[in-house]
């Protein structure tokens, strides 16, 4: 029987109700006659742990993490600390230590859920957005000069490396290729931007070479966002900079209904370290520990997992699964329904043997 790794870091707030539901899922699938067993170890990491220890990690996580085949996140963020502390201190530097440079974020209206665009019908939005995560306009490079004067300035430079961005573009051409449409639009701004941008173009060129069977073509960012609105279903798979990918994923987690939805994977592609997978949405305290949690976007979170470790069967299962709950209306109030986590949890469990 195939054994895989599984590392959980439930961290902060609904963190701690959805990775356990999630973990029961996957359990579900497993199962007898799943095919393979998980060996899952779950980490006490993020804020609490902050404050027994002063870390938001074991000082030797990134090392204790290396041997898994994939890593269960949650979310991280608390009420009562700064920014720089949780996300940093544990979510990118998983990010960053792992060089998880493709940021996947596949959105889809689900049975069951409304988009807020009136045209939109469950079925017509499917989109997977692969985000630069590496580099670009997050490099953090750049300055202030002149603090407090009348011609103070500040810069904040992009950086683009043809390594980083050929690997990015590969990415999505793989994924584009896999899809049965073999779409891949490329957004930049290049009519305005004339140096990354114009090189992102290039190289688009350069790697499309390799995938012949894959249609591509270019959008400006601008002109892409008001597609998305206007013209969804002209959209498959979409490659973007660190900042471009990062706006028009939140849109396109807003066309597709809600937060509570929203997977994402943080892939090393090369496979030389582990990937992340965890839900969109942060720690949400507003809800936390009222069992309220929508568990969707990390029962979607656990698919993408199972694909990447090689359960693609179990992958579709869940999926089936988790639309057919939709589908029935067993939906949380973020999505306008009335259930709760555990009832939610419950019902794709039951899909899941039911479709044994
Ligand atoms: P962070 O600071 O880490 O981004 P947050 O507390 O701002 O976390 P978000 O995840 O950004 O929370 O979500 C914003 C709001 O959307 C939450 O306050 C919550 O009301 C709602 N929300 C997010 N995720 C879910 C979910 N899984 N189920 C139900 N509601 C959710
Ligand atoms: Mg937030």
């Amino acid at each position: 029987m195939r054994t895989h790794r599984i590392a959980a870091i439930p961290a902060d707030g609904i963190g701690k109700e959805v990775i356990p539901a999630g973990l029961r899922v996957l359990e579900a699938l497993a199962g007898r006659d799943g095919g393979f067993r998980l060996d899952v170890t779950e980490f006490p990491w993020g804020s609490d742990y902050y404050r027994q220890t002063g870390r938001m990690m074991a000082e030797d996580g990134l090392e204790t993490l290396k041997g898994f085949d994939a890593i269960f996140f949650g979310a991280v963020g608390d009420q009562h600390l700064p920014d720089d502390i949780t996300l940093w201190g544990l979510r990118l530097r998983i990010c960053q230590g792992f060089d998880q440079y493709a940021n996947i974020r596949p959105t889809r209206v689900l049975p069951g859920l409304t988009s807020p665009l009136r045209e939109v019908a469950p079925g017509d939005i499917d989109w997977v957005i692969v985000r630069e995560n590496s580099e670009g306009e997050y490099a953090g490079h750049g300055g202030r000069a002149h603090r407090g004067h009348p011609e103070e300035i500040a810069t904040e430079t992009a950086i683009f490396t043809r390594a980083g961005v050929t690997r990015i573009m590969r990415t999505a051409f793989e994924i584009a290729a896999k899809r049965p449409r073999k779409l891949l639009t490329v957004v930049t701004k290049s009519n305005a931007q004339k140096h990354g941008m114009v090189f992102w173009d290039e190289i688009a060129a350069e790697v499309a070479r390799d995938y012949p069977s894959v249609t591509w073509e270019k959008e400006l960012v601008d002109a892409m966002a008001a597609r998305m609105v206007r013209r969804p279903r002209s959209i498959d798979t979409v490659v973007a900079t660190n900042l471009h990918a990062d706006i028009l994923s939140d849109l396109a987690g807003a066309v597709a209904g809600s937060l509570g939805v929203a997977p994402t994977a943080n892939l090393d592609p090369s496979r030389r370290f582990p990937s992340m997978f965890e839900p969109i949405h942060g720690s949400a305290f507003d809800i936390a520990g009222k069992g309220a949690a929508n568990p969707v976007a990390t029962f979607w979170t656990a698919a993408m997992m199972l694909d990447h470790i090689g359960e693609a069967s179990a992958a579709a299962r869940l999926m089936t699964a988790v639309e057919r709950v939709c589908a029935d209306g067993v939906l949380t109030a973020d999505v306008g329904g009335t259930a709760n986590t555990e009832q939610v949890t419950q019902a794709v469990i039951a899909a899941i043997r039911g479709a044994n």
